[in-house]
């Protein structure tokens, strides 16, 4: 049964509620935005519409999902991307680093973040000037319930968003994966019940610490009006800078250097070239090539590294707090506490420095 449509609690010059998610392909953005729509469409009577934009090669490629919302009364004619959000939710931390993620908000605008730090911390991150943030680890809720990030971040931007209806959108959980995946239907939604509840939500007024946002459209600095002709590539080596862990969905390679024989296996089954080598001499000064681990922020966490170990020196594990290596290319040293290591199933048995399980190097 349709209920009477709730009132947009903001609506931009053309009387429509707009959210933007900004994720990577594989996070579930897309169909996030769908089950949000079908559900205030279906649910709650709203006018409504949904799209997503993403690159072809989908997993770990941007993706930007639009939700549009508007009273019964009033068609929506517009596809236009949602480039002045009401509600922006970011699938992945990491993506607040990207140029252009929060670009368009309004001073009273929804931030909604997957991460697993405090809310005043994430505020700091994302240099937030004000409005409401809203902090959930989706991550966590996930991996621990067998589910994907989306129905997690659902349920805290319902609970944020205070007009969206929960038992609709769950409605529409259930609908959906009733379909398909009738054995997820149950983890899925206490998923959203998860997210809805465990959300933190503060508000922020603007206090000066940061620059306003600007209003207009993020405008990247190569486009189809300046980019080198024929997609050359100027700045050869660029890919240091890739940093693939957003599409990692809670799962990483863990390194137990002492269990650990050098065979080299990992490295030729990895497709990113994560392994990192280096050249030490034993006590017969003998010169061999040593692992020294992952470098995870370009790993994405396909996992075929641990199942091509001979001798299960790479374990799969969950990411928690603890392991703080995220978008980091300097976690594995010094190598002779690496190579020194006593036989044991321990991993961290060197010493740690701020609570991470590898030192720094340099
Ligand atoms: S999980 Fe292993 S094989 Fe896959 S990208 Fe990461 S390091 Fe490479
Ligand atoms: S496959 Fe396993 S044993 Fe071989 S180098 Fe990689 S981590 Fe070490």
């Amino acid at each position: 049964m349709v209920m009477s449509p709730p009132s947009l609690p903001k609506t931009n010059e053309l009387g429509f509620y707009e959210m933007r998610f900004d994720s990577v392909g594989g996070l579930g953005a897309n169909l996030a935005g769908q089950l949000l729509a079908q559900a205030a469409v279906l649910g709650q009577g709203l006018n409504g519409a949904h799209f997503s934009s993403y690159g072809s090669e989908k997993k770990g490629s941007p993706v930007k999902s639009f939700v549009r919302l508007g009273p019964p009364d009033r068609e929506l004619r517009t596809s236009n991307p949602v480039d002045r959000p009401h509600l922006l939710a970011v699938f992945h931390h990491c993506l607040l680093k990207v140029a252009g993620t929060l670009s368009g908000l309004y001073p009273d605008s929804i931030l909604v973040v997957n991460v697993p730090d405090a809310v005043d911390d994430v505020r700091e991150r994302a240099k937030l000037p004000s409005g409401t943030l809203a902090v959930l680890n989706a991550l966590d809720i996930a991996v621990q319930e067998n589910t994907r990030i989306n129905t997690a971040i659902l349920g805290a931007i319902v609970k944020a968003s205070g007009f969206l209806d929960p038992s609709a959108v769950k409605e529409a959980i259930a609908n959906s994966f009733g379909k398909n995946h009738p054995d997820k239907v149950k983890s899925n939604l206490k998923t959203f019940d998860r997210g809805f509840n465990e959300v933190k939500i503060k508000e922020f007024p603007f206090d000066g610490r940061f620059e306003p946002i600007p209003t207009t459209r993020y405008v990247p600095p190569w486009g189809y009006a300046n980019a080198p002709i024929g997609g050359i590539i100027i700045n050869p080596g660029n890919t240091v800078l890739k940093d693939l862990s957003a599409s990692r969905q809670g799962i990483f390679p863990l390194y137990h250097r002492d269990r650990c024989i050098d065979c080299g296996l990992c490295a030729m089954t990895c497709p990113d070239y994560v392994f990192v080598w280096d050249r030490v001499t034993d006590k017969g000064g003998h010169t061999n090539m040593v692992l020294r681990g992952p470098n995870l922020q370009y790993c994405k966490g396909c996992l075929k590294c641990v199942e091509i170990c001979p001798v299960e020196a790479l374990t799969e594990e969950c990411e928690r707090p603890e392991f703080r290596f995220t978008g980091d290319p300097q976690l594995w040293g010094p190598i002779e506490a690496l190579v020194d290591l006593e036989r044991d199933n321990e991993p961290a048995k060197w010493p740690q420095e701020e609570g991470a399980w590898w030192r720094r190097v340099g």
